[in-house]
């Protein structure tokens, strides 16, 4: 057995997921939480049952100490760590700036140059750092190699990813598109020509990741053509919490007539907004629920997120020139009938027709949803991004470690 370690870390948390590369099956998984608060929390599963589930409450000082109470669950509620050959840890990184286009071996100068990026990725590059440095003090032995989420769109065309600003304020400041949920569209639109059994440079497809954050992906053979977040996370769809779209001088509006700060601004737009802003809940479960029992608010809410959804859609349709595939992926995308009829309503003429007993059929697998009619093939694949980041870190160590 060989074995990965991926590692997503966040300011006061991080999960893991160890996985046997050999089956590309999971081996255990975990979280730590409220690392630095008086309490801490960890939970942890081996295998990938319920029954498998341990929790404990107790003070987690630093990320440093967290790796220690994940290394102790594993000795003690297993797998043995000792036994399952781990040969590399896999971390992701939210920005990899116009410096890290593909996944990357970490050395001390990897790190200071995903810290330096958190200029533009305040929010989640220092975290990931925190996580690297403690994994790496807690992992000496092996490789780390670091999965950046704005790869994937590093072949998004100047066209796509230029903002029509001043060209030296943009370069001084790094202002352009980047793009996110990268490992996400690339393991989905890949495992959706795989599930067609058709060459994927040959497949047009438009990737619709709606979790808490969501995304749109175009991609054209394979390549991330366009996508809907911008330079941070907050362009795009209206998603849990954030925003999405907005005209920008809303925030000057709001500056000059509000009197508002920059950081009332950004907790408007970034965690106050979306569902959470125009329904009163930032879960999808409870919006749907309120608006099927009829609440106005609710149903308003979702139809706002259908517009903008489609509105992508029908954006990235004319950007491809076509669409073979569409595909919906992460928690509301995997699980929503509701959304995804709301969103793909009335496309008849483009071409896409949603079966409506398929769309509500539930399972864990990758499955058809469109009538056979439907020219576009519309997809639900469950995304799996821990193996994603596995599978990239395998073939990274394999280039810079060619013994394992
Ligand atoms: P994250 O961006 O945090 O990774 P996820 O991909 O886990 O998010 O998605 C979380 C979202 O999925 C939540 O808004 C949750 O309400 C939604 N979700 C999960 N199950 C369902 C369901 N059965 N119906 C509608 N929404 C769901």
């Amino acid at each position: 057995m060989t074995a990965i370690l991926v590692v997503n870390s966040g300011s006061s948390s991080f999960k893991y997921q160890l996985i046997d590369m050999d089956t590309e099956t999971e081996l255990a998984s975990g979280l730590v939480e409220r690392i630095g608060e008086p309490i801490g929390h960890s939970r942890h599963t081996a295998g990938t049952s319920k029954g498998g589930r341990t929790e404990r409450d107790q003070p987690i000082m630093d990320h440093t100490a967290g790796f220690a109470v994940m290394i102790e669950a594993f000795a003690e509620h297993g797998p043995k760590l000792s036994e399952t050959n781990l040969i590399a840890v896999g971390h992701r990184v939210v920005q990899g700036g116009n410096r890290f286009f593909e996944p990357t071996e970490i050395t001390h100068l990897v790190e200071l140059n995903i810290e330096d990026l958190s200029e533009i990725a305040p929010l989640h590059n220092p975290a990931n750092v925190q996580g690297i440095r403690a994994a790496r003090a807690s992992f000496p032995n092996v490789p780390h190699v670091a999965v950046f989420d704005t790869a994937f769109h590093q072949t998004l065309p100047p066209a796509a990813y230029t903002y029509a600003i001043d060209r030296d304020i943009a370069t001084r400041y790094r202002v352009r598109k980047y793009g996110f949920h990268g490992t996400s569209h690339k393991f989905v639109s890949e495992a959706a020509a795989a599930y067609l059994d058709r060459p994927l440079a040959e497949v047009k497809t438009i990737v619709l990741h709606l979790g808490n954050g969501a995304s749109v992906c175009a991609v054209d053979g394979g390549e991330s053509i366009d996508t809907s977040m911008g330079m941070t996370p907050l362009q795009g769809l209206a998603m849990g919490t954030r925003s999405g779209d907005i005209d920008p001088a809303v925030i000057f509006h709001l500056r000059r007539r509000a009197g508002m700060t920059t950081a009332e601004l950004d907790d408007l737009l970034n965690r106050r907004g979306g569902m959470l802003a125009l329904a009163g809940n930032g879960d999808m479960r409870d919006v749907e629920d309120a608006a099927v029992a009829g609440d106005p608010v609710a149903q308003a809410a979702l139809d706002v997120y259908f517009h903008r959804v489609k509105g992508y859609v029908g954006n990235y349709y004319a950007q491809l020139g076509t669409v073979d595939v569409i595909v919906f992926t992460a928690g509301v995308g995997e699980n929503s009938p509701i959304v995804r009829a709301g969103a793909l309503a009335g496309l008849e003429g483009m071409g896409i027709e949603i079966d409506p007993v398929r769309n509500e059929a539930k399972s864990r697998t990758p499955r058809v949803i469109s009538t056979d009619n439907s020219r576009v093939t519309v997809l639900v694949i469950p995304t799996n991004e821990e193996l994603e980041i596995a599978r990239q870190t395998l073939g990274t160590i394999k280039r810079t470690h060619p013994s394992v």
